[in-house]
């Protein structure tokens, strides 16, 4: 764990300043919901926010309060340039590098002089002027739950923070099925529940938000689905024209990795998303036990994450991005027999 300057931050946070909180590239439940956490935490203080977000995210994020007020980079950009220069400190949330938000708002980001506060539980976070970083720890939103804690104010949390928080804790942590989810994480999800968050609505708005296309490609994600039991491995390729079959929506790849890590005895699994205009294919990597994907993305796909959850991509056609990968399992057979089922 990692706190950097927490004091000097908390005196800082004692004047009411111009604060703004950004989540990553292609934000997930966790990077929405613990930004819009502590803006609403911010505001009760009596700081002026704005949550800014580099690009579009799903459709089943968009009931969360406060979703309304986010501007998004790519669409609002001179909006989001000028809350930057009228601010008095950034605040990062859920990543650990500023090229998390993509190039063109990290050259945006990087003429600032203003101080950064990085909260987030990635591997390995750059150094920023204010950090309190964890690995340890299931979500950001459960470290907005700690830093409101640290500055002795839960009794501020409401049903809109409660809300924000409750989701990305549940969809970081599986539904609290993943091992970083632990007794604090029930302890503080409880005290949530407490404070107004309605777990039945937040479960049903985030995960019975199909529309009938995405059943679909999911269908046809299951079936591309390939099974390497010798390396205790699962793959999922996703073709654009698979995607474009059932008219491909931000969002509808979310989760689907999971399936193929959800084949008994699988403990490496990965989709392969072909991705024509940012002519990329994007990677997601799960995995269960000691096999450290997050590791494998930064050895060989440009990226990282987490131990058992991690992403990245590859500038290669899907196929040889694909043929790459299978030729690098031989070398981990051993780990992969050996993290557990
Ligand atoms: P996903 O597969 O859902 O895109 O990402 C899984 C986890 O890895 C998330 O926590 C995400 O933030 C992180 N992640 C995804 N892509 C990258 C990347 O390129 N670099 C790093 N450091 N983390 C990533
Ligand atoms: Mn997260």
């Amino acid at each position: 764990m990692i706190l950097k300057n927490f004091k000097e931050l908390s005196s800082y946070l004692e004047t009411s300043r111009r604060i703004v909180i950004i989540g990553h590239k292609n934000p997930d439940g966790d990077a929405i919901g613990s930004t819009l956490g502590l803006k609403h935490y911010f505001d009760k203080k009596g700081h002026t926010t704005q949550v800014l977000m580099p690009n579009e995210f799903p459709d089943f994020l968009h009931w969360i309060p406060g979703v309304e007020t986010v501007y998004r980079f790519d669409r609002q950009n001179n909006q989001c340039v000028k809350a930057l220069s009228k601010s008095d400190i950034i605040f990062l949330l859920d990543f650990n590098a500023l090229h998390r938000v993509g190039d063109d708002m990290k050259n945006t980001l990087s003429k600032y002089e203003n101080d950064f506060a990085l909260i987030d539980h990635h591997q390995q976070p750059d150094d920023f002027t204010y950090m309190y970083s964890d690995t340890s720890i299931c979500s950001t939103c459960q470290m907005v739950y700690n830093f409101i804690e640290m500055f002795d104010d839960l009794d501020l949390i409401d049903e809109n923070i409660a809300t924000c928080l409750y989701t990305g804790i549940m969809t970081d942590t599986g539904s609290f099925r993943f091992r970083s989810t632990t007794s604090k994480t029930h302890r503080i999800i409880a005290d949530l529940i407490d404070k107004g968050a309605k777990n039945d609505v937040i479960h049903s708005n985030v995960y019975d938000a199909n529309s009938f296309n995405r059943l679909q490609l999911l269908g046809r994600a299951l079936s591309n689905l390939q099974v390497l039991p010798e390396y205790k491995t699962a793959f999922i390729p996703l073709t654009q024209k698979d995607k474009e079959s059932f008219n491909y929506q931000k969002g509808d790849t979310e989760g689907i990795v999971n399936y193929a890590l959800s084949v008994k005895g699988i403990v490496f699994a990965v989709i392969f998303i072909e991705d024509v205009e940012q002519k990329i294919v994007k990677i997601s990597f799960r995995s269960k036990g000691s096999f450290s994907v997050n590791q494998f993305a930064r050895n060989y796909f440009n990226g990282g994450g987490h131990d058992n959850a991690a992403g990245g991509r590859s500038e290669d056609s899907i196929e040889n991005t694909i043929q790459k990968f299978t030729a690098l399992l031989p070398k981990y057979k051993n780990e992969l027999m050996n993290s557990y089922e």
